[in-house]
Parts: structure tokens; C-alpha cells; sequence
């Protein structure tokens, strides 16, 4: 069996590695690993998909509960148990497939989110939907969300929380500038899996900043990114089937704190 660990490299990261390492059966190669371990947080399990998209992910955290790492340490055990009897539950989660120029060929691929952004000047986007143009977007710039990126920056630029199960995407606007002259839809636009997007740049820009997840590019004379969804998946193992919505409530929201009122 070929495995890689991705891992941060504190004190404690490196303890798990380690250990991992002691128990786990097989050869560590970043060559066509079948199985990937992330030792850390959302970020570094972010980071480990984009370079091993066809691997399934065990993501291990080590600091507070994540989004994508649903094992701790003390489960280092039951990882190499699950494996070595096939018996983990995997969660297939849709990316996002960024062309460039129209090069089908080289798709970038998000798992949380695409975004285009332009500062310090404003960002003018014609924005289609299947080809046809939807609105002129003026502002900072636009992000794209998966299901499973919807609770992480789209929910910051006040998008909507989709269920996983929801093959879909979602379009959300940073900073939009509308007024008498410009507008936009401004509420976030979620579409199914028939749609696309296309975003082309109004007028030449030098650059734009181009990002997918945690990494970022400067594109140069851009004319065309499109967008669609569900045209790859990545497989992550947990123990049982993801429960997304207790995931949000552990996540965002505060235990309900029940006062005894005398009515
Ligand atoms: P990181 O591990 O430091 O992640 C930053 C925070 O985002 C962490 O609290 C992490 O748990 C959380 N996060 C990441 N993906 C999430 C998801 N799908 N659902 C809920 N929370 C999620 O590592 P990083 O490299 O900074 O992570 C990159 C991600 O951070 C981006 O893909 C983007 O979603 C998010 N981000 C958010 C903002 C914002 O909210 N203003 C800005 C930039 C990036």
C-alpha cells in the first residue's frame, strides 16, 4: 500500500506523524500515494488535495474541530485498523473546475472556493450564465463556492450554508459597487450542476488575482475563467457518514443556554 502524510511541522504535528509512521503498513511516497494523511487543520488538508487530487484523504486535526479532518489523534489506532480492513465510510466531495482562456485541457480545481479579485482598482466582470450575459459586475471582485467551501469564505461574504448533498454552486460577490449607474443582483446565486459560469474582464487588466482555496495566481491578460461544478470528486474517509449540519451548529454556534423565565 503507498501512502504520503502531509503535515504541519510543530511539536505535535510531527509527534503524529511519527507515531503514524511506526504503525501504518506500506511505503511513503509522494508518487501516486492511494491513501494521504493530513496531520493539521483545514489549510493544510486544502493544500494536500490540490497536490494529490485522485488520493483518499484521512485528514487528522490538530487543533480545533475542521471542516474536512474529522480524526484526532487518538484515532491513529482505528486509521490503520479501518485500512488495513477497508472498512472506513468515504465522503465524495465535488470540486470546482477553473478554465482558463477556454484551455479545457488544464483545469485548476477548487474544493472550497475560485475567486477573482482585482484591487486597488475596481474589477469590471461580465458575468455569464450558460453563455448568456447575466450583469456587469463592478467591485473587488467575485467567489465561487462548493457546497463543502460554502462555510468557509462564502459564508464570511455573507453566502448561503449549502448541504453536501447539494450538487451545486454558489456565486457571491465581494464588495460589490451599486449605485444609480451600476448594479448587481447583490444576493448570492446558487445554481445547479447544468449551469455554468463565465467571468470575462471588461477591459484589459494587467492582472488579476486568480485564487482556488488557499493558493493564488496573477493572471495576465485574462480574457475568459470558467466555472462549473461536479466534473471531478475528492474521496475523504471518516468513521461514519459526514453529519453536516452537526458539524455547522459545533462550528459556528454557541450551546443554547436555556434561563428558567417566570412567566
Ligand atoms: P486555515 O486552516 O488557517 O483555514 C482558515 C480558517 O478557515 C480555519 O478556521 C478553517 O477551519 C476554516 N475553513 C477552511 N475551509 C473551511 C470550510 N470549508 N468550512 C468551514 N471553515 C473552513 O487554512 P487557510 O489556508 O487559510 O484556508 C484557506 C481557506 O480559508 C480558503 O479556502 C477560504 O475558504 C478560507 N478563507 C476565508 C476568508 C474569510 O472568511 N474572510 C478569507 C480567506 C480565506
Amino acid at each position: 500500500m503507498k501512502y504520503y502524510i502531509v503535515s504541519k511541522s510543530d511539536f505535535n504535528s510531527k509527534k503524529i506523524k511519527n507515531l503514524l509512521i511506526e504503525k501504518i503498513n506500506g511505503e511513503m511516497t509522494p508518487i501516486n500515494p492511494e491513501y494521504v494523511f493530513t496531520i493539521g487543520g483545514d489549510g493544510t488538508f486544502l493544500k494536500a488535495v490540490h497536490r494529490f487530487p485522485n488520493a483518499t484523504f484521512f485528514g487528522i486535526r490538530t487543533g480545533h474541530l475542521g471542516f474536512y479532518t474529522s480524526y484526532s489523534y487518538h484515532d491513529i489506532d482505528l486509521i490503520v485498523e479501518s485500512i488495513k480492513e477497508k472498512n472506513y465510510v468515504i465522503n465524495e466531495l465535488p470540486l470546482l473546475s477553473c478554465y482558463l482562456n477556454n484551455d479545457t485541457n488544464h483545469p485548476y480545481y477548487a474544493l472550497n472556493e475560485m475567486t477573482l479579485i482585482s484591487q486597488p482598482t475596481t474589477l469590471i466582470l461580465d458575468t455569464y450564465i450558460d453563455d448568456d450575459l447575466f450583469e456587469e459586475f463592478r467591485g473587488t471582485g467575485i467567489c465561487v463556492a462548493t457546497p463543502s467551501g460554502s462555510t468557509g469564505y462564502n459564508k464570511s461574504l455573507g453566502g448561503a450554508i449549502i448541504d453536501n448533498d447539494l450538487l451545486s454552486m454558489q456565486l457571491s460577490e465581494i464588495a460589490g459597487i451599486n449605485s444609480k449607474f451600476y448594479e448587481t443582483i447583490r444576493n448570492s446565486m446558487i445554481l445547479s450542476q447544468k449551469h455554468h459560469f463565465t467571468f470575462k474582464p471588461a477591459r484589459k487588466y494587467k492582472t488579476i488575482y486568480f485564487t482556488i482555496d488557499n493558493f493564488g495566481y496573477n493572471l495576465e491578460f485574462v480574457e475568459s475563467v470558467e466555472v462549473r461544478i461536479g466534473e471531478k470528486y475528492v474521496k475523504i474517509a471518516s468513521k461514519e457518514k459526514a453529519d453536516f449540519i452537526s458539524k455547522v451548529k459545533k462550528s459556528f454556534l454557541r450551546p443554547i443556554v436555556r434561563k428558567n423565565i417566570d412567566w
